[in-house]
């Protein structure tokens, strides 16, 4: 039985060894390296959704307590989508953090933006109280 084989990077067909996935060593080489880059640019654009989020909570939230729009967020780019950490109080009202500025979704897409003591993103006392 034959089984016809192609190279996994460049689609030649392969003769040889049934386990034999690419031509040569550079085909080998050129497909892992792309799979490298492709899971090393999607934690790069994570992370950089994640900075960009924690810079725009920074921006806005000068005083480490604010309450401003959904829309004015959106407007300077944050995605809600992507946060580090979550934090439920007991009231139970969610904060997402990213990083240590955090931000706590109103009524009337309002968010009440904070900022975390702590690096880890976990709330603090004051905010527990609230
Ligand atoms: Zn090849």
């Amino acid at each position: 039985m034959i089984v016809e084989r192609k190279c996994l990077d460049c689609g030649t067909p392969l003769h040889g060894r049934a386990d034999k996935k690419f031509c040569n060593d550079l085909c080998r080489n050129n497909f892992n390296n792309q799979l490298n880059s492709n899971s090393y640019n999607l934690v790069r654009n994570i992370n950089n959704i994640l900075r960009r989020n924690r810079r725009i909570i920074e921006e806005l939230n000068p005083t480490g307590k604010i309450k401003v729009s959904r829309e004015k967020m959106l407007q300077k780019g944050f995605d809600f989508d992507y946060f580090t950490s979550s934090y439920k109080t007991q009231a139970g009202a969610r904060y997402f953090f990213c990083y240590e500025y955090g931000y706590l979704p109103l009524d009337n897409d309002e968010v009440l933006l904070v900022k975390s003591k702590k690096e880890s993103g976990k709330i603090n006392d004051d905010l527990q109280r609230n």
